[in-house]
């Protein structure tokens, strides 16, 4: 049988895996979604010897299952190479008070390579099955980690150009380094003088644009995405939850078939989405904790079931969960109210036009599953150096927001079942926040800090740092939010 995914937002809007992934977004605004979750075997015994690319084959082969297993095979080797500095991909790492499952061990140190590096080779392996001969152009929206890491995985790939949009004041020095000395002849990064939130809306819109459609088309042209929107981003980060617990079943931490909660620093919510679903396959997951920072719209949602972004956008040390309006959400609401394509768009589309919804009716089963919290700007800093004192670990401030959220989840609820965290970014990504929450002084600029932070953690220095400094920037360019389509039609000459 195939995996159908549908739109949030139109249920006779229905494709095949490799379709959604080519189109990116439904053209009627929604997100394709699985419509029934794939029947998958996950036998434990097998899978704690299995590795990384084991795992990732079964999940992908479940979940795609229009694409040959030559074909996921063949993606999967060129996605989970030696550009992963680890052979186990993504290493689960025991602490005082929870397991770090550490994302951050691809070639831009955030948790977004570990979708990113297999993406481009399923979209242009989704655009020969569907024997589409248009160039590809990624249009993508960043809160800082997902355009450095679509661009590493796009960089020169034939028949595909990227454009990535990211806030001028919105990301870490780092972050933006990262993306202004990107390589390659089809890369183009624009800083624009907004927020996440209206890069992402315009994005969005972008995608919505008929007669923008149709003069790409003229030209040869098909728009599609890199943000977990796109579901060949979201099935990809499936994988590692399943693998997560087969590592801690191998290293007898717990038992077979015992629960463990998950914990996630969340923006777009695609993260704890793919956590959702590799627990409706199967992986005994007894908790959902979703963790934000003080744009805390999520932690609102969870605890009061009104979606309200009528509030102020605030740029804290977590950049990347800057947000507040969360894509991916959707799926999830589409989810509680039963796949219902009709109510999920009109809550939707009361958003943007009232700044809020309220869901009146829901799953009880579904939402029981979520536990959500956030963390003060001072709750993170206070983490990341208790840590350091526990465990002699510096964690990301990501991390450090769903670190913080857990540790009072459990002081408050005593409940002692072992907790996983999604430990998103590398702290190299974040030196000067790092540095100071743990010694109390500001190392004074980036790259002393990282200096700063290597002695502290005797963790040595990502490569992807290690270069940036000698790096000439590449991409300067800044537009006011109006101008982004402007930005793009000049890139591709339409
Ligand atoms: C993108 C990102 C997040 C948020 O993940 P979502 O899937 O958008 O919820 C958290 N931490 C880091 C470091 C990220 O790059």
């Amino acid at each position: 049988m195939t995996v159908l995914y549908q739109s949030t937002r139109d249920d006779n809007n229905k494709v095949t895996a490799s379709q959604a992934i080519l189109q990116g977004l439904a053209a009627d605004g929604g997100l394709f979604t699985p419509v029934a979750m794939p029947e998958v075997h996950l036998d434990f015994d097998q899978l704690k010897e299995a590795s990384y690319q084991e795992v990732a084959k079964i999940v992908l082969s479940a979940f795609l299952d229009d694409f040959t297993s030559e074909e996921l095979e063949d993606c999967i080797t060129k996605a989970y190479d030696d550009a992963f500095d680890t052979k186990t991909i993504a290493p689960v790492v025991k602490l005082t008070h929870h397991y770090n499952l550490e994302l951050f061990h691809g070639s831009t140190i955030a948790f977004k390579d570990m979708a990113l590096s297999i993406l481009p080779h399923l979209l242009t392996t989704s655009a020969k099955k569907q024997v589409v001969n248009h160039k590809i152009v990624i249009l993508t929206a960043t809160s800082g980690d997902t355009g450095k890491a679509a661009m590493a995985g796009f960089a020169d790939v034939p028949g595909t150009e990227i454009i990535v949009f990211y806030p001028k004041d919105g990301v870490s020095k780092i972050q933006e380094l990262q993306m202004t000395t990107q390589e390659g002849q089809n890369t183009h990064v624009v800083a624009i003088d907004g927020n996440f939130d209206d890069a992402q809306t315009d994005v969005k819109r972008m995608f919505n644009d008929t007669d923008l459609r149709d003069r790409l088309l003229a030209q040869g042209m098909q728009l599609s995405s890199a943000n977990s929107m796109n579901i060949g981003r979201l099935v990809p980060q499936i994988v590692y939850y399943v693998y997560a617990y087969a590592q801690l079943l191998k290293t007898g931490d717990i038992d077979k078939g015992q629960a463990i909660n998950v914990t996630v620093p969340t923006g777009n919510f695609g993260n704890i989405l793919a956590a959702y679903y590799a627990r409706e396959i199967g992986v005994p997951i007894a908790k959902l904790i979703c963790a934000s920072n003080e744009n805390k719209v999520l932690t609102d949602f969870f605890q009061t079931g009104t979606y309200n972004k009528k509030r102020t956008f605030k740029v804290t040390s977590s950049p990347s969960m800057d947000i507040l309006v969360s894509s991916n959400l959707e799926r999830l609401i589409f989810h509680l109210v039963g796949n219902d394509a009709t109510k999920t768009k009109a809550l939707m589309t009361a958003l943007p036009s009232q700044g809020e919804y309220k869901l009146d009716q829901a799953n009880q089963d579904i939402l029981d599953l979520f536990e959500a919290g956030f963390a003060s700007e001072e709750d993170t800093e206070r983490e990341i150096k208790r840590v350091y004192e526990e465990d002699h670990y510096i964690e990301d401030p990501h991390t450090a927001v769903a670190s913080s959220v857990y540790r009072a989840y459990r002081d408050r609820t005593n409940d002692a079942t072992p907790t996983v965290i999604a430990s998103t970014a590398s702290p190299y990504k974040f030196p000067r926040v790092v540095v100071k929450a743990v010694t109390g002084e500001d190392a004074g600029g980036d790259f002393v800090a990282v200096a700063k932070l290597h002695q502290l953690s005797e963790v040595s220095v990502p490569l992807a740092v290690r270069d940036l400094e000698a790096q000439p920037v590449r991409h300067q360019t800044v537009v006011a939010t109006k101008d982004m389509q402007k930005a793009v039609e000049d890139y591709l000459g339409v």
